[in-house]
């Protein structure tokens, strides 16, 4: 089946995309092709990691404090890999995010300070995300968002240098198999995807063979649009 959907034409207008997720690896994994492409066009790429990703391990010896240092450069190849422009990390712990009003308030100020138009986070409510933090992370960017746009909403986020209203004005949901409406064919960038993935050698230390589940993953909207490798999106109706 070849799928209608618009591809990366999706993401025309966009000039400063922000990304808010929960774990260092899921951009990399849900949509490192999808940036890849975006960040080689010029876009600027703000990532979000509301998780210091200090539980990633099967490793009951390693030490949760050098775990996250450990994860935080890793974040940082990456994100040379991918030529992102800014990494954020709001220093939760793994496993025990929480969209509360506090986190709402955080990203809500990224929002304003990054003046991102477009917004790339997890589908809180596809019923097959099993991953807490994946929920909470995407919960609370879609929650951010209408108080964002509000002055009186935490109006000392706005004295902040370079800070505005927020102003995003499209939102796309990954990790997400709820009718998705964008597929992006990511084929010809997936060596840059699988390396940027494999930046983060503390969870993929035997390399690519780590990363079948990814591949396995992405062929299936591959699949729908003639093609080896693709991402898929929700986008929600927003104004
Ligand atoms: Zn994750």
């Amino acid at each position: 089946m070849i799928s209608n959907s618009p591809g990366l034409a999706a993401f025309a207008d966009t000039q400063r995309l922000i990304v808010i997720a929960a774990h260092p690896d899921d951009l990399e994994t849900m949509c490192g092709g999808t940036i890849c492409q975006l960040a080689q066009r010029g876009v600027a790429i703000f990532s979000v990691n509301c998780t210091l990703g200090d539980i990633g391990t099967s490793d009951a010896s390693q030490n949760r404090t050098d775990l996250a240092a450990l994860r935080l450069q890793e974040t940082e190849a990456a994100a040379r890999l991918l030529g992102l422009q800014q990494i954020f990390n709001l220093g939760r712990h793994d496993g025990e995010l929480l969209p509360d009003l506090a986190l709402r308030a955080e990203i809500a100020r990224l929002y304003r300070l990054t003046q991102a138009d477009t917004l790339f986070t997890f589908d809180p409510f596809w019923s097959g995300q099993i991953h807490p933090d994946h929920r909470a992370a995407g919960q609370a960017a879609l929650d951010a968002y209408m108080p964002s746009k509000m002055p009186l909403y935490h109006p000392e986020q706005l004295n902040e240098a370079g800070a505005g209203l927020g102003c995003l004005a499209r939102v796309f949901l990954f990790g997400t198999d709820r009718d998705p409406d964008v597929l992006v064919d990511v084929t010809a960038v997936y060596p840059q995807k699988i390396a940027a993935s494999l930046a983060h050698v503390s969870q993929f230390p035997e390399g690519e063979t780590n990363l079948e589940w990814m591949k396995e993953l992405d062929r299936v909207p591959g699949a729908k649009l003639g093609v080896e490798f693709a991402e898929q999106y929700k986008q929600v109706n927003v104004w």
